[in-house]
Parts: structure tokens; C-alpha cells; sequence
């Protein structure tokens, strides 16, 4: 202890935030208490709010203050079309790349069966009733391109053969702007087999 027990309290708090070690949540909290003490309040009203507020939807399972999020209770979406991703961060990121009108499923996760996350864990039975029940025409699978994305993409088109629904992959490859010569070899193999004619 060598500011008191509250404030020893705050620093400790502020290293449950990503990124932040013992000496940026000094820092912070130091910045708090001595220049942005009214900063420090809307923060705390901030954060109280969100965390007794925010839930998920009962739809998509992204995080929502309401039964239903914005995107999901929106006219405007083609309610055909279905892309699933692992993280609410990475509905942002699709939505903030634009151009992509349908809805989501948010996976909260990937198959990991060393970690015991399963089917369940990830919401795969509400994901397939989804998709027989509400007339999905397509759905994209975005999950990330590593070992577990990769798995849960192929567990999902197996457990939706047959139903009716066209399942596509989104392609990984060279990025915009990039050069073969310094593109690794797992991307460039993926680049060749998601290869489409012109
Ligand atoms: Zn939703």
C-alpha cells in the first residue's frame, strides 16, 4: 500500500482493462484525481450504467440495451441474409467497412474443445433453428482464419448440409496494397485456393 487503501483499490481495478499494467493504471488513476475529477464521474456513471444495462439480443446475441439491437430491429437489413462472426467487435468491423446489408450471429466465441467450448457454448442449435425458421437464404461465415475459426466454419457448413441454405466463406488473401514477395506462405496458399475466374 502506498496511497491509501481506495486508491490502491482504483489502480488495481483499472488492470482488468486490456492492455493497461500496473504503471499505465497509475498513471490513470493519478490523472484522475489530480486534473479530471468530473472526467472521473462520467466515468463512473459511464460504466455503472452500461454494465447494469446492456444485455445481449435475443437475436443475433451481439451486446444490446435492448430484447433486440439496432441492426436487428431494423426495416432497412436484408433479413436473408445471414453472417456469422466470433466477437461484437467484429460486427463493427464489417459494419464499419460498409456494403454489407444483412444481419448477424455472434458466435461469442469458437469451438475450442480444450477450453470446453463446444456447440452450445457458441450458440449452434439457435443458430440452425435461425436459419430454418426465419427463411435464411445465405449465410457468410467470417470467422477469423486461425486453426479454431477455420474448425468452427467447417463444423458450421456440416451441421447446415442439407438444409437448403447457400453457405459461403468469406476469402482471406493479399491484403490491398501489398506486395507478394512479403505475404506469408498460410496467406498466400489461402489467396490461391479461394482463387475465382474472371
Ligand atoms: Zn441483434
Amino acid at each position: 500500500m502506498r496511497f491509501g487503501p481506495l486508491i490502491d483499490q482504483l489502480i488495481e481495478s483499472l488492470q482488468c482493462l486490456p492492455g493497461v499494467g500496473p504503471k499505465s493504471a497509475q498513471r490513470m488513476t493519478l490523472h484522475l484525481l489530480e486534473r479530471d475529477r468530473r472526467g472521473g464521474e462520467a466515468l463512473a456513471r459511464a460504466l455503472d450504467g452500461a454494465l447494469a444495462r446492456v444485455g445481449r439480443c435475443s437475436l443475433c446475441r451481439n451486446l444490446s440495451e435492448d430484447t433486440l439491437c439496432p441492426l436487428c430491429a431494423s426495416e432497412r437489413r436484408d433479413r436473408g441474409l445471414l453472417c456469422v462472426v466470433e466477437t461484437p467487435a467484429d460486427v463493427l468491423a464489417v459494419e464499419q467497412a460498409g456494403g454489407y446489408q444483412g444481419l448477424y450471429f455472434v458466435l461469442l466465441g469458437r469451438l475450442s474443445p480444450l477450453d470446453g467450448i463446444g456447440p452450445a457454448e457458441i450458440g449452434l442449435e439457435r443458430l440452425a433453428s435461425r436459419v430454418r425458421e426465419e427463411g435464411i437464404r445465405e449465410l457468410i461465415l467470417a470467422t477469423n482464419p486461425t486453426v479454431e475459426g477455420e474448425a468452427t466454419a467447417y463444423y458450421i457448413t456440416e451441421m447446415l448440409r442439407g438444409s437448403g441454405v447457400a453457405v459461403s466463406r468469406i476469402a482471406h488473401g493479399v491484403p490491398l496494397g501489398g506486395e507478394l514477395e512479403y505475404v506469408d506462405g498460410g496467406t498466400l496458399q489461402h489467396a490461391f485456393s479461394g482463387r475465382r475466374p474472371l
